[in-house]
């Protein structure tokens, strides 16, 4: 049997949301395959019971680090800055406990790229750490971009509709509009952030969950930027297949129904863990589905109740709705014909990762720029803006579902598919990256 005293031991620190705990935890996952163990530090942010679907990780507690519920108060970029500054002092404590534990053997630290605080402890205690990016090398080569811009004067340029649509040099086909900024508040702020998030400090290397045939021009610039080895290992959700992660309790009666669906013909709507559809657009949304005649099935967190009494009726005849559902397997089920998402980065690779083609409906600026990708790069989806209302919503679905347009772009999804695949198959380049990087964290 194997010793698990011998094993060198990992600590992970995520930002405690579903959308960054999901790829560290499969990151983990694959790094105890490769004979690691893994420690994961937490903020005191969640309730511990979530935290229990994660067998074999030892779990420690950053004590000073922010609670979630600050977000909706301090708004994300001014949370994450904030939680930075007052988690840096108590991760030294906890590392330098696990240090006398350990033998002082622990092979790296690898932290979520918005909890830069990590590397001062790292720095000070000489372990070896490596920056981990849950969202696209697209994403984190727009920062770049924007660190070089002056915000006063970008925010007045565009105002102009050329400079808008101008393209952002070495990263066809982005125009400036469609550099992430939506959603985050005063850019000078965001600006900051992006600064700090991109300083690599004392860190050995960059961990990023995309696969290099997705975005291999925005990997390059990445690579440039940063200055040391950019590994890329994703779909995580694959590499670490069978693993569920889901803070929240999945729904799996949506099988059951998606059984006894024709095949393709379901439309699957989640817009992820954090946003939520207006009343009004919930409304719109009830009744494009309906009048498009194709089953659905639906993601509505705060659950079916929530619905007004007049559609909630007319949903549960044509559709189904679940508070949170097994995503990768809805997605991988042949009844299943296309994904109405918010385009989050796990989303976007779930969805690629089965062939499924797309209706892009982004909230912020990082949705928006995956949806250009999505739209205008891979060509497997349909971006809607503007106002959501049941003819559009009616329109989208059945040019997805129904339309020659959206056959075609089903068979590059399912092209894109078979490349992700070969991508974390022996030899291929995310299973490559990944031996790399542990003989990375064996002689760091
Ligand atoms: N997810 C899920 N069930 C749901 C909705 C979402 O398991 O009903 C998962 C989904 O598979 C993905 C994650 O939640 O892994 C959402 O991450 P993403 O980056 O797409 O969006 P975010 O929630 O960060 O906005």
């Amino acid at each position: 049997m194997e010793n698990i005293e011998h094993k060198r031991r990992i600590v992970l620190v995520p930002l405690p949301l579903q959308g960054h705990v999901t790829p560290m935890m499969q990151l983990g996952k694959a790094l105890t395959l490769k004979g690691f163990s893994i420690t994961v530090a937490l903020g005191q942010l969640n309730p511990v019971s979530s935290w229990q679907h994660f067998p074999g990780f030892q779990f420690i507690t950053i004590t000073e680090s922010l609670p979630l519920s600050e977000i909706e108060a301090l708004g994300p970029v001014e949370f994450l800055i904030k939680n930075n500054n007052t988690s840096e002092a108590s991760f030294k404590d906890c590392i330098s406990q696990l240090l006398t534990q350990q033998g002082n053997d622990i092979a790296c630290i690898i932290y979520d790229d918005l909890m830069y605080f990590c590397e001062a402890a790292a720095k000070e205690f000489k372990v070896p750490s490596i920056i981990f990016s849950t969202t696209s090398a697209t994403h984190k080569a727009c920062f770049s971009v924007l660190t070089k811009l002056n915000p006063k004067k970008f925010l007045i340029d565009m105002e102009d509709l050329e400079l808008q649509n101008k393209l952002v040099e070495n990263l066809h086909p982005l125009r400036y509009k469609d550099l992430p900024i939506a959603g985050f508040g005063p850019l000078d702020r965001f600006v900051e952030l992006c600064k700090e998030v991109l300083n690599r400090r004392t860190s050995s290397a960059v961990i990023v969950n995309t696969v290099s045939c997705l975005e291999s021009l925005s990997l390059t610039r990445m690579q440039q930027d940063f200055g040391i080895p950019v590994y890329t290992l994703g779909p995580l959700h694959i590499t670490a297949a069978s693993a569920t992660y889901s803070l929240l309790e999945e729904d799996k009666s949506c099988i059951e129904w998606l059984n006894k669906q024709k095949p393709r013909s379901v439309i699957y709507i989640s817009l992820g863990s954090i946003f939520d559809m207006g009343t009004k657009e919930v409304l719109e949304m009830a009744w494009g589905l309906c009048d498009s005649n194709q089953p659905f099935l639906w993601v509505i967190r705060n659950g079916y109740e929530s619905l007004p009494e007049e559609v909630s009726k007319m949903v549960s005849e044509r559709g189904y709705i679940v508070k949170w559902a097994p995503q990768s397997e809805v997605l991988a089920h042949p009844a299943v014909g296309g994904f109405w998402s918010h385009c989050g980065w796990n989303s976007t690779l779930e969805s690629i990762a089965e062939g499924v083609p797309m209706i892009c409906r982004p909230f912020n600026g990082e949705q928006n720029l995956n949806a250009v990708y999505i739209e205008n790069v891979w060509r497997i989806g349909i971006l809607l803006q503007g106002e959501v209302e049941r003819g559009v919503v009616e329109r989208a679905v059945k040019k997805l579902i129904m339309d020659d347009e959206g056959v075609l772009m089903r068979e590059r999804a399912i092209v894109l598919k078979e490349k992700l695949i070969s991508s974390v198959r022996n030899g291929g380049s995310s299973y490559n990256a990944l031996t790399e990087l542990v003989n990375h964290l064996n002689t760091d």
